[in-house]
């Protein structure tokens, strides 16, 4: 008996359905980062009992005040505490030197009841600011957006479980998953190479053992790569560059990007796509995932992974030094 994955699959390869081609199976990422975190919820509870009262602990530090950043700490502000996690919010003038960065970093590295540190990235400051150097000067263990060359290295190498995984290619793999489509000896094809989503989900693909080619803006006759991709991840920051002709028939389309286009029959009069033409791609693909409620509350998923993750790895060390 065939799965859904495998049935969908051979659809897809088939083409059409009754002369007309189906379109994709929609992998909802809002319904995925949900179910992972009621499982996270279960787990802090546990820690809770086990532990008398232990809470994994995580601190978003801001610098300055930006309004897109605004928003994107509230919403991980509001998932870490529906979970059970304690987090708080510090923030640095726009003033501040790259000396007290890097202070308040060392003094959240130091405080064991945090397992989870995050610079809200772009730092926002008046002060010339080295961002590599602040995003390295977080402790490695409590590096929840992955972003230290330890757990950058550590992933590329393949020792994926001793590494924090950068949160959005971890949410694009859990997608994957999914869909039940098998990684191992697919071809994967990555579009971008950035330190936060390209090149740390060329290295997940690799390491499930999937042949992984991964493109960047010098890259030539992107559509001919594309073409080969049974799984497709895309986060370049282009709105719909990818076009649904280039997509292979029945493959996995991850989308990461988020841009926001003029809409005039919007309130806003803008409206967000992502990087890959919806409405053609899901034509050809056999899974796709949709902008909005897609890949990104998935990140904000993993990020509440990473931290309980974190935080079970201090509970095991500290049980251990005992
Ligand atoms: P970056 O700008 O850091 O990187 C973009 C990458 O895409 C670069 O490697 C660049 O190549 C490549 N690229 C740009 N144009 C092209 C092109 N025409 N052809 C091929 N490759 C191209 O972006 P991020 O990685 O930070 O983000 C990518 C997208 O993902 C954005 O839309 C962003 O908003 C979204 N995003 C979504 C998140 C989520 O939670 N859903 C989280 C983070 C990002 P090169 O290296 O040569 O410049």
């Amino acid at each position: 008996m065939l799965s859904l994955a495998a049935l969908s699959l051979r659809l897809g390869a088939a083409g059409c359905r009754g002369g007309r081609r189906s379109m994709a199976t929609v992998i909802s990422g809002n319904k995925t980062s949900k179910l992972v975190r009621e499982r996270l919820k279960k787990e802090v509870e546990k820690m809770k009992s086990q532990f008398s009262g232990f809470r994994p602990g995580l601190v978003v530090l801001q610098v300055g005040d930006r309004d897109d950043s605004n928003l994107y700490i509230s919403t991980k502000l509001k998932a870490a505490a529906e979970i059970g996690i304690s987090a708080n919010h510090v923030r640095l003038p726009n003033t501040a030197t790259e000396d007290e960065v890097l202070q308040s970093i060392a003094s959240v590295n130091q405080n064991p009841a945090v397992h989870g540190l995050i610079v809200q990235l772009p730092l926002d400051s008046v002060k010339p600011i080295d961002t590599e150097r602040v995003t390295n000067a977080v402790a490695p263990d409590k590096d929840v957006d992955g972003l230290t060359c330890i757990n950058a290295g550590k992933l590329s190498r393949g020792d994926l479980g001793d590494c924090l995984i950068p949160c959005t290619p971890n949410g694009c793999m859990e997608l994957i998953r999914q869909t039940g489509v098998s990684v191992a000896g697919k071809h994967a094809v990555v579009i971008g190479r950035s330190k936060i989503v390209g090149a740390p989900m060329h290295d997940l693909l690799l390491w499930s053992h999937a042949t992984v080619t991964t493109c960047h803006s010098k890259t030539p006759d992107l559509p001919a790569q594309v073409g080969r991709a049974d799984i497709l991840v895309v986060g370049a920051g282009k709105a719909e560059m990818v076009r649904g002709e280039w997509v292979k028939e029945g493959a996995v389309v991850i989308d990461c990007g988020i841009n926001h286009i003029p809409d005039e029959t919007k309130a806003s009069g803008k409206r967000v796509v992502g990087d890959v033409h919806y409405a053609s791609a899901n034509q050809r693909a056999g899974y796709i995932t949709p902008v909005p409620g897609g890949v990104g509350p998935m990140t904000v998923a993993m990020l509440m992974e990473n931290t309980v993750q974190s935080a079970w790895r201090f509970l095991q060390k500290s049980q251990a030094g005992r």
